[in-house]
């Protein structure tokens, strides 16, 4: 019974229903039966909701009038920093443990509408903050490889959700690389989009210029899947767009940063880069060096952005609009009690930093030369992809610098931890899309990734070279 449901992808599962093979609900009860074995090993739920058989009966009904939305009765792993009306979003802190949404994240009124089930909500580092889910207030999660390792992060639980087959798919967030480093840790594929095409209304928010919600799939047509639905102007976030349509090349030219691998990158992560490049040379792509000369500024400029912006972001959690209050004599002790309370260590660091770069006297020293650097990038990508610069269609490199490390390994050196997002934190800083695809493991069996990057809009392009990456591997 277990093995039928194991390998399913969500366009298997979808081919599936329709051939009334098996319904929402028997596929509901299988990964509720698996998250109970399970999940107390990895931690990659934090709730596991108590209505999901329910959800699954009402999909059932809508199936059976025969809806063509490809995500009917998919059961995903929501991370918990998007809200669902009438359940906890805690974004991984003390400071939310007990709240409760009062409206559906535009992305999840979507996925309602599709008819996808919510099978539970996935641990994260605490608001967002982090590469490896050791900072989520609720335990980390561990790798569906090795426990013994972090899942990555900040996306953590949604990714070792779907890489031990505790979800079919989930949705993540990514502000500097928080869905496609986990994604790469957990042997799944993971999805940046281009900044604008996924709403982000009803997402606890980090940094707004740079956070986009994305999926984690076991297969690239299944991140397209998602992102199709997810995907398009929403009237609620002004800074949405809909999706563009660009052509996409039958064979490509492989845009390679040489330069910028050619130190810190774990010698086993770079041979499998470059075995996955010589196969595509193979199958009759190009790939030639491609000059992004600022791109080595790139987590300067990002660890002073995002502090910068998630220290405004998290001003409303003082216990008295959001979060939960700590008493004190007066206001200023009630503010300050809630905060040094509700937060954790790294959003308390980030908030201080954040502060800092934007107080009178040194914000044009720091945040307006950070913004200016992150103009040199984004200009970088926009030439590197122009027919009058490099002309490249994509950009590849590892997606991390390592494969999954120890729990505890990194918890006392955050500079070390902030080199995981060295190959992330630039396309969140130039708003292009970029996608993270398994490419094998290392001999002692942990998960590697390779991510292509593509210009503004170029989903598709990423969609059909992440397929061929999936046949050669
Ligand atoms: N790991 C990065 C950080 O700590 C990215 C986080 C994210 O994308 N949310 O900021």
């Amino acid at each position: 019974m277990d093995s039928k449901f194991s390998n399913l992808t969500i366009e298997t599962a979808g081919a599936g229903f329709r051939a009334g093979d098996f319904a929402p609900t028997d596929l509901a009860n299988f990964y509720l039966t698996r998250i109970k074995a399970k999940n107390s090993d990895l931690n990659a739920y934090l709730e596991v909701y108590d209505d999901v058989l329910a959800q699954a009966e009402q999909v059932t009904k809508i199936l059976k009038q025969n809806s063509d939305s490809k995500l009917a009765g998919i059961p995903l792993a929501i991370k918990d920093n998007i809200l669902i009306d009438g359940k906890i979003a805690s974004a991984g802190s003390k400071m939310l443990a007990n709240y409760v949404a009062v409206y559906d994240a535009t992305v999840i009124k979507k996925l309602k509408q599709a008819g996808a089930i919510f099978l539970g909500r996935a641990n994260m580092d605490e608001f967002a903050m982090g590469g490896s889910t050791e900072n989520s207030a609720f335990g980390p999660t561990g790798n569906p490889f090795d426990k013994t390792r972090v899942a990555g992060g900040s996306s953590g639980g949604s990714a070792a959700a779907v890489g031990a087959n505790l979800a079919l798919a989930a949705l993540g967030s990514d502000t500097g690389g928080s869905i496609r480093q986990p994604a790469s840790f957990c042997g799944v594929v993971g999805l940046k989009p281009t900044y604008g095409t996924v709403s982000r209304y009803g997402v606890v928010a980090m940094a707004s210029s740079l956070d986009q919600i994305g999926p984690l799939t076991k297969t690239v047509a299944d991140a397209e899947l998602v992102y199709r639905v997810i995907s398009g102007r929403d009237e609620k976030d002004s800074t949405t767009i809909d999706p563009q349509v660009m052509v996409v090349p039958e064979k490509m030219t492989i845009g390679v940063p040489y330069d910028f691998l050619a130190s810190g990158v774990d010698p086993v992560v770079l041979a499998n880069f470059n075995l996955v490049l010589d196969q595509l040379k193979k199958t009759g792509h190009t790939v030639k060096e491609v000059s992004l000369p600022n791109l080595k500024y790139s987590l300067a400029s990002y660890y002073v952005l995002m502090p910068a912006e998630s220290s405004t972001n998290l001003g409303r959690f003082d216990g008295l609009r959001y979060g939960a209050l700590q008493e004190g004599k007066n206001l200023l002790e009630e503010y300050m009690n809630s905060r040094g309370v509700g937060f954790g260590p790294e959003v308390r660091r980030r908030i201080i930093l954040g502060t800092y770069v934007l107080s009178a006297g040194y914000y044009d020293a720091y945040y307006g030369k950070a913004t200016a650097v992150r103009e040199l990038i984004r200009g970088d990508y926009v030439k590197a992809f122009s027919k009058d610069g490099a002309g490249v269609d994509v950009i590849m490199t590892p997606t991390a610098p390592t494969p999954a490390f120890k729990i505890g390994e990194k918890v006392d050196d955050p500079l070390q931890m902030y080199l995981e997002d060295i190959f992330t934190v630039p396309a969140n800083l130039a708003g292009v899309p970029a996608l993270a695809v398994p490419s094998g493991k290392t001999d002692s069996g942990l998960p590697l990734g390779v991510q292509i990057t593509g210009p503004h809009f170029g989903e598709d392009i990423l969609f059909a070279l992440g397929r061929e990456i999936e046949t050669i591997i």
